[in-house]
């Protein structure tokens, strides 16, 4: 571990030296003196340089390696996104300001959630939401509020598929619904059966993720959306998947009445680590008078009398939204549907290497990620998915995401994404492939892995119960 700043300072040592006063002192009184000195660092300005490299060799992100997280979509960010939401004339603007003065900006948002319905077929967008989760309870809201426009209150269910990401079910219930989960059939799609038996009148909206989390495009998508209309329920998108279908079919022409997307993933920002996020939500016609306060509608504000409500400060994450512009407007139409192609084919490509060396959990063609189970080398070595993902930081390699989906044991969800290049992902595959002998020939190897990272192995369980988040001086 690199020293704290704090270890580094030498009384008297400074960074910068600043001229001598040239104005007439000023005398503060006491109220608005502080008693005690603050407690800084004195360093030098090569001490903080050091410092924060130090930092950042500590930690790991796309720009440093292969980083296949299933569902987060780790992918590379072109620098023309950043390059774009630093210049002046985005950086320097302040939300209060009058609306005449900030027009570049309205029109970038209001061609951005016009991009937005069309790579989604969707009629409307609204720009509040800071991340996937937030626009999922944002659009729970709008059905609720759609329902109690009708006088429809019976409805208190929402239906969440057994492989859907945790948020799905989390948003359902902080929206004041009760969930209701169903099955995945054997080929890891909705259990069809197992929705009609679920399907009444007390079901306000269908949760579902098209690709799934294991990767897997419904093909009874539009069946599925019929009955869930049948009965008046209404269908929500989870749009987090979307770099494996846009350019190539649209959640509007599915059936769907609401998605949410992640800019942050699919149009490219980088995220991780909690940083700033857009969760975008699209609607159909019906829920366009509930949309929340702060919704850009023809380049202005408007009142909304139904509305849900405000969903956050000022207009969202502008800056998110610019790199997101960015993105879509340089790829254009066709190299959106380029970049699904590229996520699904180098997604399949990786499959078919490690497939016989390690047993998909629902074979057949994915889409942009699939899901391994390593329950077979845990019951013949010992070796657990926890511990092969260990030893792959030792080589570069950021872990996919483990033990997810729930519905996988000893899951590993693997998403290559579309940036990557074949030598890339074969250096993955001879990496895992070459585990497994090892995992035979010396299990033990696995269970004290990572050897050469600044933390060794953690006790994941301490880790996470009694976090030490603050050094003791
Ligand atoms: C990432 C993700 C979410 C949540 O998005 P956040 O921006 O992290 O809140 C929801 N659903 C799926 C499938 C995801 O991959």
């Amino acid at each position: 571990m690199s020293q704290l700043i704090f270890e580094r300072s030498v009384t008297g040592r400074r960074g910068i030296r600043l001229p001598d006063y040239d104005c007439p002192a000023v005398n503060l009184d006491d109220t608005q003196l502080r008693s005690t000195t603050p407690r800084l660092a004195s360093v030098s300005e090569v001490d903080v340089t050091r410092h924060y490299m130090a930092l950042s060799r500590q930690a790991f992100g796309v720009d440093n390696g292969f980083y296949p997280l299933g569902s987060c979509t780790m992918k590379h960010n072109p620098k023309i996104n950043d390059h774009m939401a630093s210049l002046a004339g985005f950086t320097g603007i302040h939300p209060t300001q009058n609306l005449e003065t900030v027009e570049g900006a309205l029109e970038l948002m209001d061609g951005l959630q016009r991009d937005l319905c069309e790579v989604t077929g969707m009629d409307a967008f609204t720009l509040q939401p800071s991340a996937g989760a937030h626009g999922e309870f944002t659009g729970l809201l709008l059905i609720r509020a759609y329902h109690q426009s009708r006088n429809d209150t019976k409805r208190t269910k929402v239906i969440v598929p057994d492989s859907a990401h945790g948020t799905n079910p989390a948003s359902a219930n902080m929206a004041g619904y009760s969930v209701v989960s169903i099955p995945s059939n054997p080929q890891g799609g909705v259990d069809v059966e197992a929705l009609k038996a679920v399907l009444s009148d007390e079901i306000a909206a269908l949760m579902l993720t098209n690709p799934n989390t294991l990767g897997l495009f419904d093909p009874n998508i539009a069946q599925i959306a019929d009955l869930v209309h049948q009965v008046g329920g209404l269908l929500y998108y989870d749009g987090a998947n979307l770099n494996a279908i846009m350019g190539q079919v649209r959640p509007g022409d599915m059936g769907f009445d609401v998605v949410h997307l992640n800019l942050h993933k699919t149009f490219s920002t980088p995220h991780g680590g909690g940083g700033p996020g857009s969760g975008p939500v699209g609607v159909k016609g019906l829920l366009m008078p509930f949309l929340p306060e702060g919704t850009l509608i023809d380049k202005t504000y408007p009142k909304l009398p139904k509305s849900i409500g405000r969903m956050r400060s000022y207009f969202g994450n502008f800056l998110v939204n610019v790199r997101a512009y960015t993105y879509i407007q340089s790829l254009g139409g066709e190299g959106l549907a380029e970049a699904s192609f590229m996520a699904v084919l180098n997604a399949n490509y990786l499959m078919e290497r490690l497939k016989a060396h390690y047993p998909v959990a629902y074979p057949g063609t994915c889409m942009h990620e699939f899901v391994l189970s390593l329950q077979d080398l845990k019951d013949s070595t010992g070796v657990r998915a926890m511990d092969l993902c260990k030893a792959m930081l030792d080589n570069g390699i950021h872990p996919p995401t483990m033990y997810f989906p729930l519905i996988v044991h000893e899951a590993l969800m693997i998403e290559p994404t579309e940036t990557e290049s074949k030598e890339t992902l074969d250096d993955f595959a001879d990496m895992m492939i070459g585990f497994k002998e090892k995992a035979i020939s010396d299990p033990d190897f696995f269970k004290n892995a990572p050897y050469t990272t600044p933390v060794k192995r953690v006790d994941d369980v301490l880790a996470a119960r009694k976090p030490i988040l603050k050094a003791s001086l």
